[in-house]
């Protein structure tokens, strides 16, 4: 059985994706475990990835390309145009937003996320 060593990879990539605040993609996290684990492959990043985020444990997000999350409460994010950098903004939910949408449809809301998009603080410093 591998399931020891499935777990410790998944453990792993939880621990990466704990350490930053970069919403990566897995190809990000494939990236930075590699040099130290040569046997990870980006098939594993993914597999794990999915099985965490079906646990409920880190949260997948549909940006230009899919993201992951580590903090799994709902809050906003910015999406940078310029260099792809995902951002997590300080704004409380507006459960208000759930409201108007439950009013203005007649749909069960659940929740929404919120992207904003422009250009981040690093890439507008540059020009
Ligand atoms: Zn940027
Ligand atoms: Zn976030």
């Amino acid at each position: 059985m591998n399931g020891k060593r499935y777990s410790r990879q998944r453990e792993l990539i939880y621990a990466a994706l704990k350490g930053t605040d970069q919403h990566p993609t897995a190809e990000m996290i494939y990236q930075w475990l590699k040099p130290e684990n040569p046997n990870l492959s980006l098939g594993t990043v993914y597999r794990n990835l999915n099985l965490l985020a079906d646990e409920g444990a880190i949260a997948r997000m549909a940006f230009p390309v899919e993201r992951y999350d580590a903090e799994t409460r709902p809050h906003p994010h910015f999406c940078c145009q310029a260099c792809g950098s995902v951002y997590d903004l300080s704004l409380p939910y507006d459960k208000a937003l759930d409201e108007q949408a439950l009013l203005a449809s007649g749909h069960d809301v659940t929740g929404h996320e919120l992207i904003f998009y422009g250009t981040c603080a690093k890439c507008k410093d540059v020009h």
